[in-house]
């Protein structure tokens, strides 16, 4: 018995919304992760599938019982063109019920070709999608939403992206794959009654309690303008930037979703942009939050005619809603400042704190996760941080709140469970990637051990903390591949 009870709930909408899909075979398939503890989780038999005969599962070449598997259809917003889009490589295999009751999506990126691939080839690459498993898991013990990685496999076979580069897929878990882009791909395709089908779906799958609400379509927009709000806020309370932040990389479930050009920044500065693509900034660290608002504006384009009968009366209640999210995300974000800075009540010029220590960070390209991880020691150890003038200046109006409040025992852990001591560094991953396509899977093993207790400081996981070597700035990622 593998512990697999899949449903397939999404085949109950309208047909425009997906297209019957199978997963190509490959020719050589090999395990290189497996998550066992998700597995679990997901109430699997982990030992049995980790077993070799199974690598048929995530590799595509075996459906496990009750999929039924289809490619989802939908549109989007890239770099701010509408586009059609759909799964061109992923392939939904089911949704598995878990013993606690909850419905996950079993997806498997980089399965081969669909109706909705145009011109690509259905597959993905190892680094890739290691990458995605990397990152996906570390955001998740950091206790971050997210999609997450059940396993890949490599397929044995080559897959043309200007060079030959090995196949893989990855067996992705989510909440849903809903987009803001499935929407979109609703309103453009079937129009009100599509959007309806879609809206009733997704309510009852993530926002159950929407349902009984005035108006469940303003009740569930208001509830997606929150988790996203609060998503944001978490991500940048831990130096991610997403890279991709188009309409269809949204999950209306409030996960991060789709980790293409994705990475944690180092030195804090605000514009900081990785992908090698975006080459506006559009994307940038600290324009994320005003794009999600983006984003969020083009979800409400496709429920108007729900939110009120009266054009114009629907528009300003969507604003309306819209603003909201900037106090959703401000709080959380300040709320999330004053854990890292140790602050235990609320001050008015908290705020303000926090941004003098950012104004010095980004004036001394400080490493984000390092600063932060070093504070409390800096309460006794003036140099602790920096010896900086302007930093000692900081240090003693910190100190001086922080003698403002009741003392003291909860400070430091309260700091140390705020300020994750390792993260999934670039250089880190880019080394653990190499070393994996050269078949010494030693490095990856590491560093997902080290990322799935970020808040520990061991002796194993002190080169996993540590900020790069100044060669190896000008990180840059790519999207796609
Ligand atoms: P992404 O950049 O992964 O968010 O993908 C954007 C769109 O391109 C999605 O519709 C993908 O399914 C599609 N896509 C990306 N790579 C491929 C590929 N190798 N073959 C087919 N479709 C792809
Ligand atoms: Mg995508």
């Amino acid at each position: 018995m593998q512990g697999w009870r899949l449903e397939n709930t999404y085949r109950s909408l309208p047909v425009l919304f997906f297209s019957p899909a199978r997963p190509e075979p490959v020719r050589n398939p090999r395990l290189i992760l497996f998550n066992r503890n998700l597995a679990a989780s997901l109430g699997l038999d982990a030992d049995e599938l980790a077993k070799k005969e199974h690598v048929s599962i995530f590799a595509g070449n075996t459906l496990p019982q009750g999929a039924k598997p289809i490619a989802q259809a939908y549109a989007g917003h890239q770099f701010g063109n509408f586009t059609v889009l759909g799964d061109g490589r992923a392939i939904l295999l089911g949704e598995q019920m878990t013993p606690a009751g909850r419905r996950y999506d079993i997806q498997l990126k980089g399965a081969g070709r669909t109706s909705y691939s145009r011109s690509g080839d259905g597959r993905a690459t190892v680094g890739p999608m290691l990458r995605e498993y990397i990152i996906s898991e570390a955001m998740h013990a950091l206790g971050i939403p997210t999609t997450r990685s059940l396993a890949v496999a490599g397929t044995g076979e080559w897959v043309r992206r200007g060079t030959a580069l090995p196949g893989a897929v990855l067996t992705r878990v989510a909440d849903s794959h809903i987009r803001v882009g499935t929407f979109e791909w609703a309103a453009a395709q079937g129009g009100e009654p599509a959007v309806k089908a879609l809206l009733a779906y997704s309510i009852q799958r993530h926002y159950p309690g929407c349902a009984d609400a005035g108006n469940p379509a303003a009740a569930f927009f208001d509830a997606v303008v929150e988790r996203q709000a609060s998503l944001i806020a978490q991500w940048l309370l831990v130096g991610f930037i997403h890279g991709v932040m188009n309409t269809d990389n949204m999950a209306i479930s409030g996960e991060t979703i789709d980790y293409g050009p994705c990475a944690f920044m180092n030195e804090f500065d605000p514009e900081t942009v990785f992908s090698s693509i975006d080459h506006q900034g559009r994307y940038a660290y600290g324009n994320q939050s005003a794009i999600a608002q983006w984003n969020l504006a083009r979800l409400a384009e496709t429920l108007l005619s729900l939110f009120h009968d009266r054009e114009e009366e629907a528009i300003e209640w969507a604003n309306a809603a819209i603003a909201r999210f900037q106090d959703r995300f401000e709080n959380d974000w300040l709320a999330g400042m004053r854990a890292k800075l140790g602050l235990l009540t609320q001050e008015d010029g908290d705020h303000g704190l926090a941004d003098g220590l950012l104004a010095w960070m980004k004036q001394a390209r400080a490493d984000w996760t390092l600063t932060f991880r070093l504070l409390p020691a800096a309460r006794t150890a003036p140099g602790a941080v920096s010896d900086d003038p302007a930093f000692t200046e900081w240090r003693t109006r910190w100190l001086d709140r922080l003698r403002r409040q009741p003392p003291e025992s909860p400070v430091p852990p309260l700091m140390q469970r705020s300020n994750p001591a390792v993260i999934p560094r670039n250089h880190k991953v880019e080394e653990a990637l190499a070393a994996a396509v050269d078949g010494d899977d030693l490095p990856l093993n590491r560093l997902l051990e080290a990322l799935t207790r970020p808040w520990e400081e061991t002796s194993s996981n002190e080169p996993f903390r540590e900020p790069p070597p100044a060669s190896a700035c000008g990180y840059k990622t790519f999207c796609g591949t």
